[in-house]
């Protein structure tokens, strides 16, 4: 069936859903293609009209955003990505924000026949909307109200059936926990809070089945790109997350089996586990929240494997973000050493870290916001000011309201230091950019059968994708303005064409004769799709750049000091790695450079950031964009 097209890979209509008077309602999404393509794009467009400065996250007025790209669904390779965007009450202020749904619900939405939806006001009792290709409805969700995540993605299933895709929410969403997340068909997640959001709306879930098709301007040319890209993606593969190797338990884990989003093919950490070899502890798993609460960090050697294995069904059913939990429960773990958190007075069997038995509890306590969990409820970074001075000595600077700071460190790749504050969160696909090659080039220094990234490539690779050789010394000031709006540019097309990060950008490869990918590649799969140039691809980057930049001033961002990364990266000198050992990133030419040690010099950073502004062709007194938008 097709939908009534306006251009390839797109649908044209956007569903509006209001809860407060169960209207519901389409408007086109073809202008709004015209300057902000898809995705993250058309979503913060949307933001910019409709949700004021001062309207709060769970206020009525607040919406939730969910749009697809043009790439979403059309067989091109990892391009599984639905943007939603909204005020986040996880922010830190709360302000505007985004975070993304992989797996299959972007996919079976253009199926419906919409590009995305827009959810506004508030129900007067708990209700889920049901889209059933262009039937929409709104109805009483009080079975599924109190229910967890998991159980009221049974119930949704029963009454709508398997095929059926599903977004929910668990108790902690309902219970506006800052940190929840929302959960969607075949694990995949969204945070940013905006689970809370669905509760503060009476929202339980959003459940679509669509049968149409999305159209393709070329689908030989289509096809033949993807197998492409297929070929040229073989990467190193990372099988197991860090984490669970750095413990020295990685022999616990073993892919039985591919867990992947719709239609992609990539190699990534979503799959199939079973764990000690037990053919009883099989499930599906995807990253992070595999690791954030491994028993043997915390000394309790002896624990079972099942607490491994439930680690991440509890995160999820309880619905609470999973670096956060990391965070916490190193805090927690940290503060309980100290004699500055007790069992007695949070009510948690702190002495029991690393045991089922307080993983429970914790989770609960949060979920449901019971004693000390109501505070952890909150998210760590507005906790903080709850708890005694020396709890609070104990946070890690690098904890952020949305992620974690300094996992790929601005004193080791400088490009870092420019990238990190300008978003309202960790956007880790920013970070991995750089992030994934520094691995594959770490690799190759200490095994290089094993990765292709030589220094000599590395530095290839940054002349293609970091706009000069210089980039791809990392630890230097030269060339990373340019670096930085090139690897932005990148994500946020990325984001706004729907496509993975963990197999986007390629950019090394083992399969090209240099073993540098194709930074052209995506731009020939958005044609392609849409029959459409890819060199305004450009332009639309600076256009939705431009458009973050003047959401974040408009709701209080300061300039320039909101641009500058966090104080320690100035004074505290950059510490070893996990493992202990020194960290080395790629120096020019064939040098190899020790960043530990390092801090982030201010006179070349301020420096660095008026060269930004004027590349960016901001003010380079105001920061701001010229543009009006
Ligand atoms: S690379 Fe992994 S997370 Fe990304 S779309 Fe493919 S399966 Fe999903």
């Amino acid at each position: 069936m097709n939908r009534g097209l306006f251009m390839h890979g797109m649908i044209g209509k956007i569903l509006r859903v209001n809860l407060s008077n169960s209207k519901t309602s389409t408007f086109s999404s073809e202008p709004y293609f015209e300057h902000y393509l898809g995705g993250r794009g058309i979503a913060s467009r949307i933001y910019w009209e409709e949700v004021p400065p001062e309207v709060k996250p769970f206020d009525p007025e607040n919406k939730l955003i969910f749009v697809n790209g043009p790439l979403v669904g059309t067989g091109a390779q990892a391009a599984t990505i639905m943007a939603v965007v909204g005020k986040s009450p996880c922010a830190f202020p709360e302000s505007y924000c985004y975070g993304f749904f992989a797996g299959y619900v972007g996919t079976e939405l253009k199926k419906a026949g919409y590009d995305g939806i827009v959810v506004e006001g508030c129900a007067s009792e708990p209700v889920y909307i049901l889209i059933d290709d262009s039937k929409v409805e709104i109805r009483k969700a009080s079975s599924m109200w109190g229910k967890s995540t998991y159980s009221t993605a049974e119930i949704i299933q029963k009454e709508h059936g398997e095929s059926a895709k599903y977004i929910t929410i668990g108790v902690s969403g309902e219970k506006k926990v800052r940190t929840s997340i929302a959960l969607a068909s075949y694990e995949s997640t969204l945070s940013c809070g905006f689970a809370a959001v669905m509760g503060s709306k009476n929202l339980k879930a959003i459940v679509i089945k669509g049968s149409g098709t999305i159209s393709v301007a070329d689908p030989d040319k289509l096809k033949e790109l993807t197998r492409y890209s297929y070929d040229i993606s073989k990467r190193v593969h990372l099988a197991i997350p860090p984490q669970i190797l750095h413990s020295g338990h990685g022999h616990l884990l073993e892919v039985v089996g591919k867990g992947n989003c719709f239609k992609c093919g990539s190699t990534c950490i979503r799959n199939v586990y079973r764990y000690g070899k037990r053919d009883d502890l099989v499930a599906m798993r995807r990253c992070q929240s595999m690791e954030y609460y491994l028993p043997w960090f915390y000394g309790k050697d002896d624990e079972p494997i099942e607490t491994l294995f439930y680690e991440p069904v509890l995160a999820n059913d309880y619905a609470i973000e999973s670096f956060e939990l990391e965070n916490m429960v190193r805090w927690l773990y940290a503060c309980h050493k100290a004699g500055c958190l007790t069992d007695k007075e949070t009510g948690l069997p702190l002495s029991k870290i690393g045991t089922m038995e307080f993983l429970k509890k914790w989770l609960h306590s949060i979920a449901y916001r019971e004693g000390f969990g109501d505070i952890l409820a909150e998210g760590l970074v507005r906790a903080k000011e709850k708890v005694s001075s020396k709890c609070q000595a104990l946070l890690s600077p690098l904890i952020a309201p949305i992620g974690r700071h300094d996992l790929a460190p601005s004193r080791a790749i400088v490009a870092h230091a420019l990238i990190y504050p300008m978003e309202p969160r960790i956007h880790q696909p920013l970070i991995h950019q750089i992030g994934f090659v520094k691995g594959a080039w770490g690799l190759n220094r200490s095994q290089p059968s094993l990765s292709p990234v030589s220094t000599k490539v590395f530095h290839k690779i940054a002349k293609a994708f970091w706009g000069s050789e210089e980039a791809g010394d990392l630890s230097s000031y030269e060339g990373k303005s340019l670096a930085a709006i090139k690897i932005q540019n990148r994500v946020y097309l990325h984001d706004s064409l729907g496509l993975c990060n963990f197999t986007w950008p390629i950019d090394y490869s083992f399969n090209t004769p240099n073993h540098v990918g194709d930074p052209e590649l995506e731009g020939k799969l958005y044609s392609a799709v849409t029959g459409l140039d890819a060199g305004k691809l450009g332009e639309y980057s600076k256009n939705i750049v431009n458009l973050q930049r003047a959401i974040l001033v408009r709701e209080g961002r300061k300039i320039p000091e909101a641009d500058y990364p966090p104080e320690f990266n100035f004074i505290e000198p950059l510490g070893a790695d996990p493992h202990g050992r020194p960290v080395t990133v790629p120096g020019s030419d064939e040098e190899v450079v020790i960043a530990t040690g390092k801090v982030i010099d201010r006179n070349k950073f301020t420096n660095l950031l008026k060269e930004y502004y004027h590349l960016r062709g901001w003010n380079p007194e105001t920061g701001l964009p010229y543009e009006r938008l």
